[in-house]
């Protein structure tokens, strides 16, 4: 889907970089609010929505996790309520189909609460409390005492919400430009100007929502280095067609309250399929969606990280049992069996991997907000985790604000 009729270069009000769906609903925004701006949005990918957002496990998130009056719980909230406007309005299939949250023991039951707590005061729609009998009612296969049942959770192809807005985009005039990366940025005399593949646009200001290179981008323009984005490669396999009636909708763990991950979960994608997974492992690159692929710059600058070496020390256990996830299709297959015990290590198929952009802080700590820094003219999204994706067109009107302050 290169964009080669697109000329970026010249002049612009605002520049975004990056056309996964924060910087593109956030390009939707901007146009929102003030029609006459000119926008450009530059992407190096020939495609938008690639990276994390082509990449994810397409749950529309309910907003259940996320600590009462946090951020995070008001824009997912928000996020999904408006994630699925768009989606009616734009003809985007998706499907509200529901999730449980599953205590397999009684240990589990303390945590279950705290996130029925959290649910009910976030507002959650429909969120309740379940007993074993409805639980196998919802998901006939799967084990557990005790479920806490999200009917608004629901399920949606994140790179197919990309090129819808970068389509409406396209209808209101802005460039959406891929095949475009960003190779520098300089600002003075009132401008900022981005340096890039098809030459050089200039900008009263631009707003960098670049994932996984964010960091570096931001540098380059002259902000500070902390928080650094490590990458975590999250491997998914998928069950076999005839084993999908396993799982009717998303199944998922009660997560360790101490790690930015939900845990390997089961989840019905839009296609049909059912995933398994993700593990959430250390990559070699940025773009590691191979385990071959290394990019000796990206692990360098993980090594040179004082936070990388914070990190280790303190998860090294978890990074074991990660690692036996990730070397073991057989080790992850068990881990989604004690969901759905009748998952047997025959019914998995490999399919494929996703890389989070992880920021990690100096002092070691796994950054689990939204994380802003500003150079002259300009604005960097350097945190957008989990579930940025579902919340993004709430972000979006977060940064513009952000971004409106700021100029
Ligand atoms: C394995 C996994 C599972 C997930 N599951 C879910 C989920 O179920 N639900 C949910 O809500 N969220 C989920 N997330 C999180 C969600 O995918 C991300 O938070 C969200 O996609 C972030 O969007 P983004 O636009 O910031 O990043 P990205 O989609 O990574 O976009 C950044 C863009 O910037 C571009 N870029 C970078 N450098 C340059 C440059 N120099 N020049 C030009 N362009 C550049 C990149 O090519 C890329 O297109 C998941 C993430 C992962 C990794």
């Amino acid at each position: 889907m290169a964009d080669v009729t697109v000329d970026p270069s010249g002049e612009r009000d605002v520049v975004v970089v990056g056309a996964g769906i924060l910087g593109l609903a956030l390009a939707r925004e901007l146009n929102r609010r003030d029609p006459s701006l000119s926008i450009a949005v530059l992407e190096k990918e020939e495609e938008v929505g690639f990276h994390q957002t082509g990449h994810s496990s397409g749950v529309i998130h309910a907003g259940i996790y996320y600590a009462p009056g946090s951020l995070k719980a008001r824009l997912c909230v928000e996020g999904a309520r408006a994630m699925y406007e768009l989606c009616e309005q734009r003809g985007v299939p998706f499907e509200r189909c529901g999730k449980v949250i599953v205590a397999l023991d009684e240990s589990e039951l303390p945590r279950l609460d705290e996130l029925e707590r959290r649910g009910i005061a976030n507002q959650v729609p429909g969120l309740r409390r379940i007993g074993a009998d409805e639980l196998r009612e919802l998901e006939p296969h799967a084990a557990g005492i005790e479920a806490l049942h999200s009917p608004a959770t629901g399920i949606v192809d994140f790179r197919e919400v990309a090129r819808a807005i970068a389509r409406e985009l396209g209808d209101a005039g802005i460039d959406v430009a891929t095949g475009c990366a960003v190779t520098d940025v300089s600002a003075g005399s009132g401008r900022v100007r981005i340096a890039h593949a098809r030459g050089a646009t200039a900008a009263r200001f631009a707003i960098f929502c670049a994932g996984a290179w964010s960091d570096r981008l931001a540098m380059r323009a002259g902000a500070e280095p902390d928080p650094r984005i490590v990458p975590f490669r999250g491997q998914y396999l998928k069950l076999r067609p005839e084993r999908r009636p396993l799982v009717r909708s998303l199944i998922y763990p009660v997560p360790d309250p101490e790690l930015p991950f939900l845990g390997v979960h089961l989840t019905r994608h839009i296609s049909g399929e059912v995933l398994v997974g993700p593990t959430a492992l250390l990559a070699l690159g940025r773009d590691a969606y191979r385990l071959g692929r290394i990019r000796p710059r990206d692990v360098a600058s993980t090594l040179a990280w004082p936070g990388t070496w914070r990190m280790a020390r303190r998860w090294w256990r978890t990074g074991v049992t990660e690692l036996r996830y990730a070397a073991s299709r057989a080790q992850l297959a068990r881990a989604a069996a004690r969901y759905v015990p009748a998952l047997g290590r025959d019914d998995v198929e490999t399919a494929f991997a996703g890389v989070r952009a992880q920021a990690l802080a100096r002092d070691g700590r796994l950054v689990d907000d939204f994380v802003f820094s500003r150079s002259e003219r300009a604005l960097h999204v350097r945190n957008a985790p989990s579930p940025a994706a579902t919340s993004a067109l709430a972000i979006a009107r977060m940064v513009a604000d952000e971004a409106t302050r700021s100029f």
